[in-house]
């Protein structure tokens, strides 16, 4: 079967109505339940990212779904049951987790998240890889954001399930989160089909703030004239989701607007900190940093803007070192 009528949709689709039925049901749904409502989220918010519950045991979701050893090896296949290689041995791949489904642009789940419900490790589960499932190509939450927004403005990337989820919850719909990843220009390219600006809030931790620059360099080969992208850098501590609990909507907010930085500032600002352009050493040591990111920009206005600065910031003519043909779009 090609990738458009896979027979593992309607398999993801069950699962995703499994574990939303045990969010409601299992027995120990309380525990589930409790754990959501203590990280602020209301039943409204649950619902609209169809959040569920894999309750505790080995073959809960095998044993609702298959029937026989085909109907399991579908369940493998769409990463939700796990074999043992050695022993043979079949069993669910998401226990005793809250659950969230990623879909596709159209809506259909194609894998997974799962978070335990307490300080166990590891923290978050995701499915593998799978013929509709592919990590690098997907953001979680943009599905949903399309839901909630009829036109979006902008798209925030955040890092994770929970920061998109909370961001909603206080008003901020349009959040999306790349799943355990880097930032990759295939993401980008498809945010730049939807909007042309996108901000990057990453947690406030060195994690986070390796994350931005990594993204930054994603980012380059596609900056075309007219895409904005910005970088928002967060408190030492915070993600998205603590912050906008502990600061609510509007402070959120205030800081989207005021304190995000265009990616070009922070491209230099990041530069200078390696090569502060104080002596000649430093000036020539900035450029050689810098013009191989700036020849990578498609963009033609904005790259010649970027000479400019680099130009100013070093006081040479920078004509001289490389005039630099136009890159193509992609690099890869
Ligand atoms: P919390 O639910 O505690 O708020 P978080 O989303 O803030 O978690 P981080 O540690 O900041 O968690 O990680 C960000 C994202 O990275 C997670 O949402 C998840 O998608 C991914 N991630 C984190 N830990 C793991 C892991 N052990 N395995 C796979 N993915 C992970
Ligand atoms: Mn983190
Ligand atoms: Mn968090
Ligand atoms: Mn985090």
């Amino acid at each position: 079967p090609t990738r458009q009528d896979s027979p593992l949709y309607p398999v993801l689709e069950n699962a995703a109505a499994y574990y939303r039925q045990q969010l409601r049901q299992h027995a120990q749904r309380k525990r589930a339940v409790d754990y959501l409502k203590q990280r602020g989220l209301s039943g409204h918010i649950a619902k609209l990212y169809d959040i569920g519950f894999a309750p505790p045991g080995w073959n809960n979701l095998m044993g609702h779904l298959a029937t026989n050893s085909s109907e399991e090896k579908l369940l493998i296949e769409a990463g939700l049951v796990v074999e043992n290689p050695d022993s043979g041995k079949r069993y669910d791949r998401f226990r005793d987790r809250i659950t969230f489904p990623i879909h596709d642009s159209r809506g259909r789940v194609i894998g997974f998240g799962g978070r335990v419900l307490g300080d166990d490790k590891p923290k978050y589960l995701n499915s593998p890889e799978t013929p509709v499932f592919h990590k690098g190509r997907e953001l979680y939450g943009l599905y949903e954001a399309r839901l909630q927004n009829r036109q979006l403005e902008d798209i925030l990337v955040v890092e994770g399930y929970m920061d998109v989820i909370a961001l909603a919850q206080h008003g901020v719909t349009n959040a999306v989160a790349t799943l355990g990843t880097a930032t990759s220009e295939e993401h980008l390219k498809r945010l730049f089909r939807l909007v042309n600006s996108v901000v990057f809030c990453f947690d406030g931790d060195n994690a986070g703030r390796q994350a931005a620059w990594r993204a930054l360099q994603s980012c380059l080969p596609v900056l075309e004239d007219g895409r904005h992208v910005r970088f928002m850098f967060l408190p030492e501590g915070h993600d998205p989701d603590s912050l906008i609990r502990q600061e609510g909507h509007d402070a959120f907010r205030a800081r989207m607007h005021h304190q995000a930085q265009p990616l070009t500032e922070y491209l230099f600002r990041h530069l200078a900190e390696e090569a502060p352009p104080d002596s000649l050493e430093g000036k020539a040591h900035l450029a050689t940093l810098a013009l191989p990111l700036i020849e990578q920009v498609p963009g033609s206005l904005l790259r010649r803007l970027l000479r400019q600065s680099l130009q100013e910031r070093t006081g040479m003519d920078l004509d001289d070192l490389r005039p630099g043909p136009t890159p193509t779009a992609s690099t890869e």
